[in-house]
């Protein structure tokens, strides 16, 4: 594969393309933002490893202007920590998935491949779980095919559990990513707006798909491993 690294930390960028050419591949590197931008425009790849910090533009930045201009190339993003809000500001972008800094080569690898088997073709922005369906452009949710009609900050609050779905979002990870950081939030006001949309969802349908995890938070998924 063409793989496009857009990396400011040298060392780590050096150390990715050594891994990656060891496995056979070819790798370019970017050291910003706006060079990365120039290079992914200019050349084909079949992947692009794309940092969420980087100088001139940041990872977001190109992302979504890489997508604006239909380049569809698949794309990895790095956070540097396990940050809610970042993830979800990084596939809203358009980023195809993303990698918490630090990982192992091991699971770099795995997840480069995998999105660089969607190829290039653009990719609904639809997110699916069971038979829920929702829309990030249009805000338009489906269960069942029958629309689901909620207000901004249930749909807020909806998006972020079903883009990680599977997984369990602390409440804290949860009211920072509907509210936003410089909110005072209650606890008791995200448990107001979950039922809400517990309500919404998952009413008169035999599958629950919205659980609370006692304790952590919430999970959005089909059966929930206790
Ligand atoms: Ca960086």
């Amino acid at each position: 594969m063409q793989i496009l690294i857009i990396e400011d930390e040298k060392q780590m960028a050096a150390l990715l393309k050594k891994g990656l050419e060891e496995e056979g591949h070819s790798v370019t590197l970017a050291f910003d933002g706006q060079e990365g931008l120039e290079i992914a425009r200019t050349y084909p790849f079949d992947a692009i490893v794309l940092d969420v910090m980087l100088p001139r533009v940041d990872g977001f930045q190109v992302a979504r202007r890489l997508r604006d201009c239909r380049n569809h190339t698949p794309i990895l993003m790095l956070t540097a920590r396990d940050a809610v809000p970042d993830i979800v500001k990084g596939l809203d972008s358009g980023a195809d998935d993303y990698l918490t800094k630090p990982f192992s080569f091991v699971e770099f690898l795995a997840r480069l491949r995998a999105v660089a088997r969607r190829g290039d073709q653009p990719r609904p922005l639809r997110i699916q779980v069971c038979d829920l369906v929702l829309d990030p452009a249009t805000h338009e949710v489906y269960r069942a095919d029958r629309p689901v009609h909620l207000t901004r900050t249930e749909f807020r609050l909806l998006e972020c559990l079903m883009r990680r779905a599977g997984k369990t979002v602390e409440r804290n990870a949860l009211i920072e990513a509907v509210w936003g950081f410089d909110q005072e939030v209650e606890s008791n006001t995200l448990d107001a707006f979950v039922s809400l949309v517990r309500g919404k969802v998952d009413r008169g349908h035999e599958t629950k798909l919205l659980h609370t995890v006692r304790g952590i938070g919430f999970c959005l998924c089909e059966n929930l491993e206790e």
